[in-house]
């Protein structure tokens, strides 16, 4: 496992997790719940983190850099298939319709 995000609020990880799991890449979020356990650790080892499995490390850090920098928008829903999309993406992951 890599790990390929990690910041100081759970609101943030959890923002990173939706973008890897919009993009198909499975994740494991750790230290979800040792915020209390701060003082024996650095304090960075006990943010929350993001994991993927080793091959993924390159398309998930792909990713959230594309998340990063994309403009603020809001989620939107295939107008072919349903599915709902995050505001970066310009065509659906899933059937590959463009946006409408
Ligand atoms: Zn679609």
């Amino acid at each position: 496992m890599k790990r390929v995000f990690r910041a100081a609020t759970l609101v943030q990880v959890a923002h990173a997790r939706n973008v890897l799991i919009t993009a198909g890449i499975q994740c494991e979020l750790r230290n979800q719940y040792l915020a209390g356990a701060m003082g024996e650790l650095p304090m960075m080892e006990t943010w929350p983190q993001l994991f993927v499995d080793d091959e993924d490390e390159q398309s998930a850090l792909r990713a959230l850099a594309r998340a990063a920098t994309a403009p603020v928008g809001h989620p939107w829903i295939c107008e072919d298939c349903g599915e709902q999309l995050e505001a970066q993406f310009t065509s659906c992951w899933r059937c590959g319709a463009s946006k409408q």
